[in-house]
């Protein structure tokens, strides 16, 4: 039989979640299973997606200072030792390089699960003066965590991602950073993926492996799971002490800087994914998408249809968007079916009658809204179908946030209201650990944050009836 290219079915998202976001992941191309169990591949369109994640992040942290580095991808196990908490929390997950070539190496290198150690290193060979400070570096790479069970973009043994480190001549800068960059990510999720995140604080019990504080911004799925966006962290002088990195302040003495990282990862294209895709497949905000819109002519055996059609494609590329035309011989319907499967934002179909009266039609991937226009207003009227279907999905997942947000008094309140609704579960919270252990034992959940924006549900903790100052969400993870 023939290999024809179908836009296949895929299932319900209704009928099974996961099922239906591995369909997406795989049949709009954007990862394919690798032959290296636990691995993945970026496919070319799921690759464009996180180059336009890239370049617009990158330009972000360049505003505020940062320089882009690269560091080495093993670290000597000494290294990596030296940091006790750090090394004790990734343990589990780290991937070992014994051999080199055919002799086995003195000391075992660990491929970078995250890149603390190197950094340190490195600024304690260069770091001098006070004057150097501060040192705001970021790097885009890939990590590996050998991970136990995994799935597309939101579990996998390597994974790409950008971590950003830096340090500080006082503990002040270093807070004032690691803010700003939570900051920076909560506005790129809100303003270029479209999802609306929930800012704040992780507890003792979640925050990363050797820091002080970190900092999360909190999405919710459209399944009402929880997922970590992304995280800044806080480390004091903590890293500097352990790695020896020094410098001569203003006061002609040695001391030690403060240490930020923060990092987010192909994490947010699985985001993308659970926040916006609906039953067609993928949905994409208008500015990471590949292609933001797809030209199909219609009836192109037609005389000048197809000539039209490349004119239009010329235009909207002069005017600045991503553009391709489908003119290949599938049919109309096959292709309506393949660009909602990937995803675009918006069509433009042309054929000989809309031609003749100088016309031609907008088709918006969120709702299938169609849009009459004429001609000449066509750069202008794909501008603004772009940005209302942008500011459309905002507001849909912003809806879906804010409807599933339940406050509980309880232990049994919130294991109900949990099993009801999914979502996030917001209770009073001692600041007990045991507190959390107990949530996760009997509702299912896990602290998700503090947020930043605080509101007195009462004056004892849900879980065990102490007194109680902080509000806290809860969720089931990814
Ligand atoms: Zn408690």
């Amino acid at each position: 039989m023939a290999k024809d290219k179908k836009v296949e079915q895929i299932t319900d998202m209704e009928v099974d979640f996961a099922q239906w976001y591995t369909d997406v992941c795989r049949k709009a191309e954007l990862v394919e299973y690798a032959s290296v169990k636990g691995f993945t591949i970026l496919r070319p369109y799921g690759y464009a997606i996180w180059e336009n994640i890239q370049h617009i992040m990158d330009g972000e942290f360049k505003k505020t200072g940062h320089e882009n580095v690269a560091m080495p991808v093993l670290i000597p196990e000494s290294l990596l030792k030296k940091e006790g908490e750090l090394v004790n929390g990734f343990a589990p997950e780290v991937a070992w390089v014994t051999m080199g070539g055919s002799e086995k190496l003195e000391e075992r290198l660990a491929f970078r699960p995250t890149s603390e150690t190197m950094f340190c290193d490195h600024w304690s060979n260069v770091l001098q003066t006070y004057r150097q400070l501060p040192m705001l570096y970021n790097q885009w790479c890939s990590v590996i965590r050998w991970e136990k069970t995994t799935r597309p973009f939101l579990r996998s043994r390597e994974f790409w991602w950008q971590e950003g480190h830096t340090i500080h001549e006082t503990a002040e800068e270093a807070q004032a950073e690691t803010e700003q960059q939570l900051n920076c990510y909560a506005d790129f999720f809100e303003n270029v993926l479209a999802i609306p995140v929930v800012p704040g604080r992780k507890t003792d019990k979640e925050k990363f492996a050797g820091a002080e504080a970190t900092y999360t911004v909190e999405c919710m799925m459209k399944d009402h799971k929880a997922l970590q966006g992304a995280t800044s962290h806080y480390f004091g002088d903590k890293f500097s002490r352990a790695y020896n990195v020094t410098f001569t302040g203003r006061d002609n003495k040695l001391q030690y800087p403060f240490q930020t990282s923060w990092g987010s990862t192909t994490r947010m294209i699985g985001a993308v994914i659970m926040t916006h895709g609906d039953n067609n497949g993928l949905v994409l905000p208008p500015k990471i998408a590949p292609v933001q819109v797809m030209i199909l002519p219609v009836a192109q055996h037609k005389p000048g249809v197809l000539e039209a059609a490349a004119k239009l494609r010329e235009r909207l590329v002069n005017a600045g968007f991503r553009v391709k035309v489908d003119d290949s011989d599938n049919s109309v319907g096959w292709k309506c079916a393949e660009y909602e499967m990937k995803g675009v934002p918006l069509r433009v179909e042309c054929g000989p009658r809309d031609l003749e009266n100088d016309q031609c039609v907008l088709v918006r991937r969120t709702d299938r809204e169609k849009v009459v226009v004429k001609l000449e207003d066509l750069e202008t009227a794909v501008k603004e179908q772009l940005e209302l279907v942008q500011q459309g999905m905002y507001d849909r997942a912003r809806k879906n946030l804010e409807e599933h947000i339940y406050a509980a008094h309880s232990l049994e309140e919130a294991k109900e209201l949990q099993e009801k609704n999914g979502g996030f579960i917001k209770t009073m919270w001692c600041g007990s650990e045991e507190c959390e252990l107990k949530m996760k034992e009997v509702a299912g959940m896990s602290s998700r944050c503090i947020p930043f924006k605080q509101e007195h549900l009462g004056d004892t903790c849900a879980c065990c009836g102490k007194p109680a100052s902080k509000m806290i969400y809860w969720g089931i993870a990814y």
